[in-house]
């Protein structure tokens, strides 16, 4: 068993904007391209251009298309990748104490020369977003590419995540969210960021930002609404639809 620290000094992550991704995936390349040439050792893939590929992502966007009972289709586009939770119960159940939580920012980080490959904080994390890599036989999982943002060797318009800097449709934002007047504590709180499953007790810094009404007096439904089934006592409308669709989704698949 590993310790997380009682407090972090900040709470940097992501705030992504489901509103606005349109499901490019160029946040996917991105990241995979750091942190293939860049941090650590390479993310691996095994039979790329084959009939089975697969490969280690840290970052994967899932689409999924909504058809309410009236009106066209909507499709949700997902990204997804380590959400920096407060509570993560994947360094809890770390038997080296390789993964851990930074107290000067609280960045969840695994120190890959502890890691056993054992697994087990695949198992704990309810988001799927822990990634072992076949060929290194260690976890690995996002970085909120630690060695960008501050690195003084990149220009400063650079010392950020790879994915935010890479979205051509500015759906993703980083900052401290510990700091309710930093940008994207400001930007949740406007647009009603939510907690991706709060059920499971995780408190992810990581915020998403829920789909707008549309302009259209016929689109302004809840299209989401007829996909509903309670999922947890508390949550509801878009995030228990989402929680519906995650509770589905195999781990580590695009
Ligand atoms: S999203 Fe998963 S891997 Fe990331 S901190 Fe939370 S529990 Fe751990
Ligand atoms: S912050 Fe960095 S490591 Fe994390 S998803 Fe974005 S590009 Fe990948
Ligand atoms: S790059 Fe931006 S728009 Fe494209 S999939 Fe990623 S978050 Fe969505």
């Amino acid at each position: 068993m590993t310790t997380l620290p009682d407090k972090t000094d900040r709470k940097m992550g992501l705030v992504i904007d489901l509103d606005t991704c349109v499901g490019c995936h160029a946040c996917v390349i991105s990241c995979k391209g750091w942190n293939t040439e860049n941090y650590g050792a390479p993310l691996s893939d095994q039979d790329p251009y084959g009939s089975d590929p697969s490969g280690t992502f840290l970052n994967r966007v899932h689409s999924y298309e909504v058809q309410p009972e009236q009106g066209a289709a909507q499709l949700i586009h997902f990204p997804k990748s380590c959400l920096h939770c407060d509570d993560a119960p994947c360094v809890t159940v770390c038997p080296t104490g390789a993964s851990y939580k930074r107290v000067e920012d609280g960045i969840v980080l695994v120190n890959e020369s502890d890691c056993i490959g054992c697994g087990l904080c695949a198992w704990a994390c309810p988001y799927g977003a822990r990634e072992m890599d076949a060929a290194e036989g260690v976890m690995k999982k996002c970085t909120l590419c630690v060695d960008r943002i501050y690195n003084e060797n990149l220009p400063e318009e650079d010392r950020v995540p790879a994915c935010v800097r890479t979205c051509p449709a500015g759906a993703r934002h980083f900052g401290d969210l510990g700091d309710p007047d930093s940008d994207v504590s400001r930007l949740s709180a406007e647009r009603g960021g939510m907690d991706l499953m709060p059920e499971q007790g995780t408190k992810p810094v990581n915020k998403y930002l829920p789909p707008r009404p549309k302009d259209r007096i016929e689109d302004q439904i809840d299209v989401l609404a007829p996909l509903l089934e309670p999922i947890a006592a508390d949550t509801g409308g878009f995030i228990g639809w989402l929680d519906k669709a995650l509770s589905r989704l195999p781990g580590g698949t695009i």
